[in-house]
């Protein structure tokens, strides 16, 4: 706590009065661009590593950077995440949605180990908010990824925005990452899925008003991966990237 107190005492000088400034500038027309998800893993800081700042977009963070698939929204039973779409993508009028995952993930790590009955058990399950939740939400990466059978070669299909937009993606081609960062790769595309599984985005979608897009973090390195649906893999966003990337965006979502 001590820690976080003399951040605010820094903050209080250093910030303060810049961002009540910023606060004032968006405050009557807030136009936020994104709605973000990522992992709640405390090296994760998307608005230091997105360069965005206040009234630029939503974000949301959990163990694992999922959205829980529709399916789940059941007898008004539900998480933040399918409410943080609608009050992004109903509520406000944002047009890009945005999935991020990354390397080492600890919620990753753990679903992996959910592979073993063992550890996955109902009894598990019971005592673990988190292996219930990684159960629950995480349970089709999973299956999709132990489906491929550590044959990361063979090309992997993914449903993004409907049904018919179906995408094909090729883990990790290179083979540079380890077992646990590809499951985080195909976890991270999972969501796509979920995300278009609510019945209250559909006509935006399917009027190609709003679009799902897929990043990956690698903490080790810095890097920060796009997923390209012509390239069908993750291409790292650099000077080299960065124009066929736009001109990806803007082709296929603008
Ligand atoms: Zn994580």
């Amino acid at each position: 706590m001590d820690r976080i107190l003399r951040g605010i005492m820094r903050y209080r000088v250093l910030d303060r009065a810049s961002m009540v400034k910023q606060f004032e500038q968006v405050k009557d027309n807030p136009v936020p661009k994104a709605i973000f998800y990522t992992c709640m893993d405390s090296r994760m800081i998307p608005t230091r590593f997105t360069e965005t700042s206040v009234g630029d977009m939503f974000v949301v963070r959990n163990a694992g950077n999922l959205v829980p698939h529709s399916e789940h929204f059941v007898d008004e039973m539900t998480s933040c995440e399918p409410a943080g779409l609608e009050l992004s993508c109903i509520i406000n009028d944002i047009k890009h949605v945005i999935v991020c995952g990354h390397s080492d993930c600890k919620a990753m790590n753990l679903l992996y180990k959910l592979k073993s009955p063992e550890e996955s058990n109902i009894e598990q399950r019971r005592i673990s908010p988190l292996k219930s939740w990684l159960c629950t939400h995480g349970q089709t990466s999973l299956d999709k990824f132990l489906a491929a059978n550590q044959d990361f070669s063979k090309p992997m299909l993914f449903t993004a925005e409907t049904p018919q937009r179906k995408f094909v993606a090729y883990i990790d081609p290179e083979n540079k990452f380890c077992i646990e960062d590809k499951l985080s790769q195909v976890n991270t595309l999972q969501q796509l899925q979920n995300i278009a599984s609510y019945g209250m985005l559909k006509k935006r979608l399917e009027r190609h008003d709003l679009h799902i897009h897929a990043l990956w973090f690698d903490i080790y390195t810095g890097d920060i991966y796009y997923f390209s649906r012509r390239a069908k893999q993750f291409i790292i966003i650099d000077e080299s990237s960065y124009d066929i990337i736009l001109a990806e965006v803007r082709r296929y979502y603008s």
